[in-house]
Formats: structure tokens, C-alpha cells, sequence
């Protein structure tokens, strides 16, 4: 806890009581992949909140007062910096330099991040898109970063929270690897989404091609007919065996897809929310690269 109110101070006392452990560092972080690479990173050796509950939308998330209280008291602070917590920029600008919580910006840790598709009308130059942990490649370096974050914050521990970060680091390459061998022994390499698109970043690591009924994952209401008809035919000539969706969807779109085509309707998990019940059940961005991987085998081959 970096500043401590007397009252704040005095609740927390209570609350934690019956065991908050003393000195663990506290993380706030905006969404999953956020959330999941810091709490791997950190071990037990902090308190990680994630702010997007599992469950909710991302696109259209807004913080709390309290979400907002709870950024300027962390030790740390997770976010994409993309579109959907651009709100976190212009939060952390509010801050007085030295109440400002450390924060870091995962979008500053990744490569070459993938200018978004769709119409834009914007004076400041090009957006990207942010679901740049759809690629492993990006994961390995974001959860590194958190490591040598955590490390900078907490140097007693660093070589704790790099070896953690190293392990989990370790299990997205084994991914990574799984991938490469599904996609160069796939009979084919073209995945239709009937949903929003947040995978540009994995079809672009692994040469995919794709079609979607939306050019990125801004939350949209519906594609046109045509466009549906586009799916249909590209799935029925091609006779492709799946189409996708992502978490939390209506799965309104595939539904006529596969109804068209006998295509059957899999599931990709984006990672950037999650439902209650996958959260609940443990999932980690590990584990539900591993859902994704038998969902591509399903519908690669
Ligand atoms: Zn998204």
C-alpha cells in the first residue's frame, strides 16, 4: 500500500485482520491477460485485482470511483493501453508525479503491434489493435515484463518474480511450438469467424487466413446480410467444419452459418474477458490457449 489514509488505513486494519500477509506488494490490472501474467509473475507474493469483472464486456468497460482509488493506492498498475482501457492513460495523467502509481503499459512491451482494421476517422495517427496477447509471442514478453517490473518494485524479491515469470514464460512457448506443428500440418489455413475478430495478432504469427463477420473486435451490433452470405459460401464451397466464436457471444451469427452449412460452432477464446465460470473453474491464459488449440485442430484440419 503506497499512501495510507488514517481511515483508509484503519479499514484495511480491520479487513485484514485475519491474515492479509504483511508487505505484499498490491497490483491492479485492467483486464485478464493483464491480470493472469501478473498474478504468474507475482506468485504469493502479491494481492492482484483485476478491474473487468469475468463475465463483463471490455469494449464498453468504464472504472469506478473505487477502480479509480484502488489504481492510485497499488504498487503497480497493468493495462494494455489500447482501446479499451484508453481510459487508463488520461487516469494516470491525473495523478500528481508523485502519487502516481508505477504503472506499466503492456502495448510498450510487445513488438510490432497490428494497426487496426475497420473504419477509423482519426487526427492522431493510427489505432492498434489491442489484443496483442492473442499472439504467444507478445504473452512470453508481456509476462516477462511484468517479472522485471515486479523485479524494479521489489528488488529483495526480483529473482523470484523473474523466475516466475521465466516458468509461465516457458509454458507459452510449449504453445507456441503446439501451434506452429497444428498450422504446418493443417490440411487447410483458413479460419471463418461468424463473431467480432480479436485473433489478427495469432493468424499474423502463424500465416492464417481469415474471414470474419466483423474486421476487428470493436464491439459492433450487426454484419450485414451480405457479409453473412460471404461466410456461408466461403464455409459451404471450401466445406469448412467449424466456425468460430468468442467468449461471452450471442453466437447469433454462427448459428445461421451453421445452419446453412453443418458447420460446427467452436469457441476461440479471446482471453481479454473471460465467463464467471472459467474464471472460477482456474482458467489461466495457458489453459485456455489449450481450449484454442483443440478448437483449431477441430477446424483446421
Ligand atoms: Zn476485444
Amino acid at each position: 500500500m503506497k499512501k495510507t489514509l488514517l481511515a483508509a488505513f484503519a479499514l484495511l486494519f480491520t479487513l485484514c485482520a485475519a491474515g492479509c500477509a504483511e508487505g505484499r506488494l498490491s497490483v491492479v490490472c485492467t483486464d485478464f491477460p493483464c491480470y493472469d501474467f501478473a498474478r504468474q509473475a507475482a506468485g504469493d507474493r502479491a494481492e492482484v485485482a483485476m478491474l473487468l469483472k469475468p463475465g463483463v464486456e471490455a469494449h464498453s468497460f468504464e472504472p469506478t470511483p473505487a477502480d479509480i482509488i484502488s489504481i492510485g493506492e497499488a504498487d503497480l498498475f497493468v493495462y494494455i493501453g489500447g482501446e479499451s482501457d484508453a481510459w487508463a492513460d488520461s487516469i494516470l495523467e491525473g495523478f500528481d508525479g508523485a502519487d502516481a502509481p508505477t504503472a506499466l503499459r503492456m502495448m510498450d512491451c510487445v513488438a510490432s503491434p497490428i494497426e487496426e482494421e475497420g473504419e477509423h476517422h482519426h487526427d492522431e495517427g493510427p489505432e492498434y489493435d489491442e489484443h496483442i496477447w492473442t499472439d504467444p509471442h507478445n504473452a512470453a514478453q508481456m509476462a516477462r515484463a511484468v517479472g522485471e517490473k515486479l523485479a524494479e518494485i521489489d528488488p529483495a524479491n526480483g529473482e523470484v518474480y523473474r523466475a516466475n515469470a521465466e516458468a509461465y514464460a516457458a509454458q507459452i512457448d510449449a504453445i507456441d511450438a503446439e501451434i506452429s506443428d497444428i498450422v504446418s500440418n493443417a490440411r487447410r489455413k483458413t479460419l471463418v469467424f461468424a463473431d467480432r475478430f480479436p485473433f489478427i495478432y495469432l493468424v499474423r504469427a502463424y500465416g492464417l487466413d481469415y474471414l470474419a463477420a466483423f474486421p476487428s473486435c470493436t464491439a459492433d451490433t450487426e454484419p450485414s446480410a451480405q457479409v453473412v452470405a460471404t461466410l456461408i459460401k466461403k464455409v459451404a464451397s471450401e466445406r469448412i467444419p467449424a466456425v468460430y466464436t468468442i467468449e461471452l457471444s450471442t453466437q447469433a451469427i454462427a448459428r445461421t452459418v451453421a445452419e446453412e452449412t453443418g458447420a460446427q460452432i467452436l469457441t476461440l477464446h479471446s482471453m481479454q474477458t473471460l465467463s464467471q465460470a472459467d474464471f472460477d473453474a482456474g482458467a489461466s491464459w495457458v489453459s485456455l490457449m489449450r481450449d484454442n488449440i483443440e478448437a483449431l485442430k477441430a477446424g483446421l484440419n
